[in-house]
């Protein structure tokens, strides 16, 4: 068998190699290193993809966040509703903005922000939301934009897990996640499901005005050559990024399918085993349909484990040379930099549980099945003793 990974760049490089390495040598001939016709190009697919008016790429998914909340012109004081079970960067760009961050508990089966704790944590001074979509499921969107709408707040999507997700809405309608709120943030960090081989992001807008104000922004303000409108930053997507991008773009789909028949072999497996909760699947995902579904891309495969000793699993995989993963092992609410005396534990229920019970398996385009029964047999051996 091969050697499991977490994540295996190298088997999914391994079948792009000639397309890959011919871009890159391209960028390096024509020397167009920073904003190249490359980066215009993938702009341009990626905007065509996810069906949405403006791709702006950046540096990284942490500068998308920061970029989207400056160009939506939110200042010091403003309220920014959050998941408090999420990776830290949301929070992050919230509190270095000098913008408020309220933590909000999430949904015990999507992992998703629960809309009735943004509800109850709107203020006069509630500016925006942003739903992270988790691990690759999009958030409630629906009841995220009817909460929005009525109380005349933004919705900044961080996409950064769920890029080529689709959101279907109550009237059928579907959509890309990233494309629904009023601008979005992505990563093309390496682990990403569209990732580049170094530190890449972007920010989706289907607004023009907003669209304008962010492309100003990352480039130190400038709308005008040496014309410093407002304070920006330097955000780039460099060209050699761009055309990894490329190349990967026309794969995306295929990707997240992988992704997709993973999960479902795995909780295939699970599904008779009381202390383990599959991620959720719809019945299109579970069926041989699967293909023509795309609510949940996968970015982890993260289960709960009821009744069972989840740090001791962990040490009995890894033994075994099986890699996993406790996203994420502590609420944002508790972590030092964003401890704030409004805080409830009650508030919080969901999240500190499942920092006790979640465990990610091994999840990328690359795991055969060998691989994968492996896995299982190995997580089942554990519960059963
Ligand atoms: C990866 C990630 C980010 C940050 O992206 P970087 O490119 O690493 O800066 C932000 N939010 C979430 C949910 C992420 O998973």
């Amino acid at each position: 068998m091969k050697k499991i990974q977490m994540v295996d760049l190298k088997g999914q490089y391994k079948n792009i190699k000639q397309q890959v390495d011919s871009s890159i040598m391209d960028v390096i001939e024509t020397t167009a290193f920073i904003n190249g016709p490359e980066v215009h190009e993938f702009q341009k697919e990626l905007e065509e993809y996810l069906n949405v008016k403006h791709v702006i790429p950046c540096a990284n998914g942490t500068d998308a966040l920061q970029i989207a909340m400056m160009g939506l012109g939110l200042k010091p004081e403003d309220e920014v509703i959050t998941a408090d079970f999420t990776f830290a960067a949301t929070v992050e760009v919230i509190a270095l903005l000098g913008l408020t961050p309220v933590l909000v508990d999430v949904d015990p089966v999507t992992f998703n922000i629960d809309v009735e704790a943004v509800k109850r944590a709107i203020t006069p001074k509630t500016k925006a939301i942003v739903p992270v979509h988790l691990f690759g499921l999009a958030s409630d969107m629906d009841a995220i934009m009817a909460i929005a709408r009525e109380h005349d707040l933004y919705v900044i999507e961080d996409n950064a897990q769920g890029i080529g997700a689709d959101y279907i809405s109550a009237d059928g309608s579907k959509q890309k996640t990233g494309t629904i709120g009023h601008v979005a943030a992505t990563s093309f960090f390496p682990s990403k499901n569209l990732g580049c081989y170094g530190d890449g992001g972007a920010i989706f807008t289907n607004d023009d005005e907003l669209a304008h104000t962010i492309r100003g922004i990352v480039n130190h303000g400038m709308y005008v050559r040496y014309h410093h409108d407002v304070v920006g930053v330097n955000s780039r997507l460099d060209s050699i990024q761009a055309a990894v991008l490329r190349a990967k773009l026309p794969h995306l789909d295929e990707y997240n399918n992988a992704r997709k028949k993973t999960a479902t072999k795995y909780s295939e497996a699970f599904k008779d085993i009381p202390e383990i909760v599959t991620p959720q699947n719809c019945e299109a995902c579970k069926s041989d349909k699967y293909e023509d579904c795309n609510c949940h891309v996968f970015h982890q495969y993260t289960l709960r484990f009821k009744n069972t000793d989840r740090d001791a699993l962990v040490k009995y995989l890894t033994d075994k040379d099986i890699p996993c993963g406790v996203y994420y092992p502590i609420p944002l609410h508790l972590q030092k930099a964003y401890r704030d005396e409004r805080y409830k534990e009650e508030d919080f229920v969901v999240t500190n549980q499942l920092v006790k019970e979640v465990l990610s398996l091994p999840m990328h385009t690359e795991l055969d099945d060998e691989q994968i029964n492996y896995i299982a047999k190995s997580v089942i051996e554990f519960i059963k003793g």
